[in-house]
């Protein structure tokens, strides 16, 4: 049993990504007083993933989109969580009357939860485990298949980065399948990026739309876009994918990608944009009929798991049926009725119930999203609402969009302690 700093009953947040890092900044100040949290992340780094798509294109920067969770050397990850738990913030010291939390409130266990029990999370495989009192899945979505319960170090992450680069910097003619928002981000940055603009770029989608989770209004957006910058968009199809899959090195001869159903586009390199698996797995060991066909959890609308008798588990997140799009934005709401309802089911523990009398419900937005199309232009695009029938879209201002997709803000944030030279760290 991998033993925490004190004898307090834990709140396990599994998953260190923006969602489950959202639930320890709202959770901590409500609990620390009784119980540890413990979060579980099989990663050595958080991984700024809106900067992905840029990776493979714009070299220099791969190493900023992995940010340490504790300074070198030190265990202690009260700093990536300094919004609430130190006093070295400038927002904390704002705060009136503030008193810093013990910097012992917090543990990262880095470590793949493999299995789930009712009072206990296994880890790895099966020598370690972490009780609980609370779980809270964040776990968004990976690779299927074990693979998905595979961590990965800064060194392995920023390898596979660079190895994309020297791919991207070879080819000449480049297939990138998958008309989602990493797809067209990636298209759009190859096509403005001054070393990469010669190259031809062909985006396959399987829909009849781009972007086909939000509005019309933005395919119809990105399409001209994709036109303007000569992109060729194929829409409605879908790539035959080989037996091996794709050659992961740009080809000296070009190749034939073959559609579904008829008709071929040829390529040097094939770029997969396309989406990942929720990583539920872990759950299925306690409440398997919780877990929709396709890996989802079914959740109520507080957020607890779909499950007859459990009422300590939460899931939020991409892993999550929630009703909402899955992006980090709507989940950071759902981050703060899960640490409330736990708050809640603590208050009235307190007070002999078994149960508080009303939780927090969750109730999904329409849709947004944050999406660059290239280095040099981006905007903000909301679905229609009932109040408002017409998506909203907001352009940013030119020049104001960051060629490290926000990296250096993210570091500010979860690593105040560091100069611009510890981003290798
Ligand atoms: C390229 C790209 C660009 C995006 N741009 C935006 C954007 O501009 N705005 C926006 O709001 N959203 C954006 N999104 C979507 C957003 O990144 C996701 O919605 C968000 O990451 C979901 O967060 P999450 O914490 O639920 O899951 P994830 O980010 O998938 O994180 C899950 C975490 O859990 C860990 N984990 C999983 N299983 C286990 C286990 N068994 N044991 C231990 N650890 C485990 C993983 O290592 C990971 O750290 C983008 C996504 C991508 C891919």
């Amino acid at each position: 049993m991998i033993t925490t700093k004190n004898d307090k009953p834990n709140v396990v947040i599994i998953g260190g990504s923006y969602v489950g890092n959202k639930v320890v900044d709202e959770i901590t100040p409500k609990v620390y007083k009784t119980h540890n949290v413990v979060l579980i992340e099989k990663n050595s780094h958080f991984r700024h993933l809106f900067a992905f798509p840029r990776i493979p294109v714009v070299p220099g920067f791969e190493h900023k989109a992995f940010i340490p969770y504790t300074q070198p050397g030190s265990t202690d990850v009260s700093a990536f969580f300094a919004s609430v738990n130190a006093a070295t913030t400038s927002t904390a010291e704002a705060v009136e009357g503030y008193t810093p939390l013990p910097s012992d409130s917090i543990q990262i266990v880095h470590a793949a939860a493999t299995a789930i029990l009712p009072d206990k999370v296994i880890l790895g495989n099966g020598k370690d485990t972490i009780p609980y009192d609370f779980l809270v899945l964040a776990t968004g979505t990976g690779r299927p298949g074990p693979d998905g319960l595979l961590g990965q170090d800064k060194e392995a992450g920023v390898k596979i980065g660079k190895f994309h680069q020297e791919n991207v910097k070879k080819a000449k003619n480049i297939v990138i399948v998958g008309g989602g928002a990493y797809g067209i981000q990636m298209a759009t940055d190859l096509k403005t990026h001054e070393p990469t603009k010669s190259k031809h770029v062909t985006v396959i989608h399987s829909r009849p739309h781009l972007l086909n989770r939000f509005h019309e209004g933005l395919h119809e957006i990105t399409l001209t876009k994709c036109k303007e910058l000569g992109i060729d968009v194929v829409l409605g199809k879908r790539v035959v994918i080989p037996e091996g899959g794709f050659p992961l090195e740009t080809t000296d001869e070009e190749f034939d990608v073959h559609l579904v159903g008829g008709g071929l586009v040829r390529g040097d390199l094939v770029m997969l944009c396309t989406g990942a698996v929720p990583l539920s797995e872990p759950l299925r060991t306690l409440a398997p009929t919780a877990i929709d066909k396709n890996g989802f959890i079914h959740v109520k609308t507080t957020l607890q798991i779909d499950a007859p008798g459990i009422s300590n588990v939460f899931a939020l997140g991409d892993v999550a049926d929630t009703g909402a799009h899955k992006a980090a934005r709507p989940a950071i709401v759902q981050a703060g009725v899960v640490a409330r309802n736990i708050e809640k089911i603590l208050q009235a523990r307190a007070s002999g119930q078994i149960q508080p009398e009303k939780f927090d419900d969750y109730n999904a937005d329409a849709a947004g999203i944050h999406l660059s199309l290239g280095l040099n232009e981006s905007l903000k695009f909301r679905n229609p609402t009932a109040e408002n029938p017409n998506p909203t879209i907001m352009w940013d201002e030119s020049g104001s969009q960051k060629s490290d997709a926000g990296c250096s803000k993210v570091w500010a944030l979860r690593a105040p302690w560091a100069g611009k030279d510890s981003y290798h760290l």
